[in-house]
């Protein structure tokens, strides 16, 4: 008979409560429980038996919620392991659930979206503006080269735990570096991976039958990274991504492990990056003074390396055609992030002409920099306020050094995305107080709740897949259907007033219904937080809000016009299709209407109206949006300078009769080619 230590004791099995099942989160506070106990611990789901002391190991269950899943043990401490880790599965594992327990959308595939070009003008899904010339970087994951056989598993050992040693310190420079961001979590996790008894586990039994620790190390992580990749099924999408950073972290390990190999990635000046991915370490190790632009095969607008390149203010297309990838190292190329297109073979005109272009656009900048910190009037004095359209701290303080006012758009989704849960409530306040005290309290903080769905899905808030997404579960419906999740919000937002001015906006609202439903929760946890003064506001993207936006203004201090979606709302045109991408124009005179519209209705209640869509930064639309009765323009960071520098060239008053005048017009083209001459006789 078996002595106790040795018998099995088996836990009852229990229904999994979270959404996304155990993904990374989850399974590392399971996994942290069960390495305090001496036990050999396993997790049993079905016929696979995992080592719960390992996180990787747990999301290779692949498990869903309403799983059932049960806990055996053998050991000196087996009974109380077996009842403590059943009662945190059963708990959840320390994770709060959202009300939805449905699946994800996963958003089209950006490859749908390529169009071919010339035969050398590779076209791509434009991803941050701007024009580059510099020369091909293929950035590649080579096969490192590992020999098989290698010395005393003694000697191989060590030389494994040296390699995860300095891997990890590179780990904590990075996050050092990169502070408090959704990268550093990313790097974080990393670093928890190094420590993954299941891969050390297979690594070390490697060792033991006489290979190389980098040949044990390299086969571990890949069997690893592939039984993660090879789940099926949306609700798998997150643990296939675990996949990602497992090879990501492993190759950073193999690269201490192989003699020649760096484990950075040393870049040229003066590089053009092609890759068909890029990993968020990768992404986050580049160094910024030499990178001049990006393309990736795979990704979207909203992708890291789209976010990122936004960020650096370097163009970037995704979703390029793969030929791309054969393009020569060193060679010359020209990269245009705002119309979408990489030339392989430029001639030396299309370079001359480029290089011109880029001078001028640089020397622009610096011209308009030098006035971007007066605040902008127009020539007769009407006072436009210009802010900045930012995701954080960082980028606020950059908007401020670029002249922003104030932040007029805050897309707090940036906090919730690239995680495997909803940030804390305290997670949220230091995040928007770091943005509230780098404006100060004499500047406007206009922050925007959570505006996901449609094109922006969060993996571990599923929402139904729906047939239309931009019709469906998008903006503040997802706010509204997931209370629990927008009071915290709320809460961490109302935290802040009086750091700044504190304006709080609410996207995508259709209906009075919404847009009161949204107000009353916002009033309950004003008066449980006793907040000062905040303005409270509504994103007109809606055709019925702008419609209706009388009744709407009664209800709001102040409207922010998202012409993005109210393009593509207006005309049936999804922002994001790559043949209706001409057509889907912002200048299109029903678009403007619905803007007159709102400005119309807002005047009427002594309320203000501002822009926050790509409108907001156009210089065609400028003088229109102004003409209309926009008061407040809120534009990317790098735009800043020149959209304060063309409101000192403008007067209302020709604003006023050229806005009245385009929006009589019938057509799209028309509306350009008169805003075309009137940009030409404001010209400096
Ligand atoms: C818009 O729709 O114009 C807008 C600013 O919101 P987003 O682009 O984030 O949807
Ligand atoms: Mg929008």
């Amino acid at each position: 008979m078996n002595s106790p230590e040795e018998q099995l004791l088996i836990g009852v099995a229990v229904g999994i409560p979270n959404l996304a099942g155990l993904h990374a989160r989850p399974a590392a506070a399971l996994a942290s429980q069960a390495k305090k106990f001496m036990s050999t611990i396993r997790l049993v789901k079905d016929a696979d038996a995992v080592n719960a002391k390992s996180i990787v190991a747990i999301m290779g269950l692949g498990s869903q919620c309403g799983d059932r899943i049960s806990v055996q043990a053998t050991g000196s401490d087996a009974a109380e392991a077996v009842q403590v880790l059943t009662d945190l599965l059963a708990s959840g594992c320390g994770e709060n659930h959202p009300e939805l327990p449905t699946k994800s959308h996963t958003p089209d595939s950006p490859m749908t979206h390529r169009i071919a070009v010339t035969s050398h003008q590779l076209a791509g899904i434009p991803a941050s503006p701007g024009l580059a010339v510099g020369r091909i970087v293929q950035f590649r994951h080579t096969a490192m080269e590992v020999v098989e056989t290698g010395g005393t598993p003694a000697l191989e050992g060590l030389r494994l735990a040296t390699a995860l040693q300095e891997a990890g310190l590179q780990l904590e420079t990075l996050m050092a570096e990169l502070g408090d961001t959704a990268e550093s979590k990313i790097i974080h996790a990393h670093k928890e991976l190094l420590e993954d008894p299941e891969l050390l586990n297979l690594a070390a039994k490697g060792i033991e039958q006489r290979k190389s620790a980098g040949f044990a190390w390299r086969a571990a992580f890949l069997q690893y990274a592939s039984q993660l990749e090879c789940l099926q099924g949306d609700h798998n999408a997150m643990l296939r991504e675990r996949g990602i950073d497992i090879r990501d972290v492993g190759r950073r390990v193999l690269g201490q492990l192989v003699e020649g190999i760096h484990p950075g990635f040393e870049l040229p000046d003066g590089a053009i990056l092609i890759a068909s991915e890029l990993s968020p370490s990768d992404t986050a190790s580049f160094d910024r003074s030499k990178l001049l632009g990006f393309c990736t095969t795979t990704g979207g607008p909203t992708s890291h390396v789209a976010i990122l390149a936004r960020s650096f203010g370097i163009p970037a297309l995704c979703g390029i055609s793969e030929s791309a990838l054969n393009l020569a190292d060193t060679s010359l190329v020209v990269l245009d992030g705002t119309n979408g297109w990489l030339n392989s073979q430029p001639s030396v005109s299309d370079i001359a002409q480029a290089r011109a272009n880029i001078a001028g656009l640089n020397n622009k900048y610096q011209q308009d920099l030098l006035n971007a910190h007066v605040l902008a009037k127009t020539r007769d004095g009407r006072r436009i306020e210009v802010g900045a359209n930012v995701r954080h701290a960082q980028e606020t303080m950059e908007g401020v050094a670029n002249g922003a006012e104030g932040v007029g758009l805050l897309r707090s989704e940036f906090l919730f995305d690239d995680r495997d849960s909803a940030p804390s409530e305290d997670e949220q306040t230091t995040a928007y107080a770091a943005v509230a005290n780098t404006l100060g309290a004499e500047r406007s903080l206009i922050v925007r709740t959570l505006d996901v769905g449609g094109d922006k899905p969060l993996s571990y808030l599923p929402i139904p897949e729906e047939a239309n997404p931009f019709l469906g579960l998008r903006g503040v419906r997802v706010s509204l259907d997931q209370p629990t999740l927008f009071r915290t919000q709320l809460r961490a937002i109302l935290r802040c007033a009086g750091l700044a001015k504190l304006h709080i906006m609410f996207p995508m609202i259709a209906t009075l219904e919404e847009l009161r439903q949204a107000k009353s929760i916002l009033a309950e946890e004003q008066s449980a937080t006793s907040a000062g003064d905040v303005q409270v506001g509504m994103m007109v993207e809606v055709p019925s809000a702008a419609v209706l936006a009388e009744q709407f203004a009664r209800e709001v201090d102040f409207f922010s016009i998202g012409t993005n979606d109210l393009t593509q709302y207006t005309l049936a045109m999804d922002r994001g299709h790559p043949k209706l991408a001409q057509k889907a124009d912002g200048l299109h005179p029903a678009v403007l209407k619905m803007i007159a519209l709102t400005c119309e209705g807002a005047k009427k209640h002594g309320k203000w109206v501002g822009v926050c869509g790509g409108l907001a930064a156009d210089a065609l639309a400028i003088p229109v949006l102004i003409g209309l009765g926009v008061i407040e323009l809120s534009v990317p960071v790098p735009a800043i300078p020149a959209v304060k520098s063309l409101i000192q060239r403008l007067s209302l008053l020709e604003c006023e009769v050229l806005a009245q005048e385009v929006i009589q017009m019938g057509t799209a083209a028309d509306v350009r080619a008169r805003l075309s001459a009137f940009a030409n006789t404001n010209e400096e």
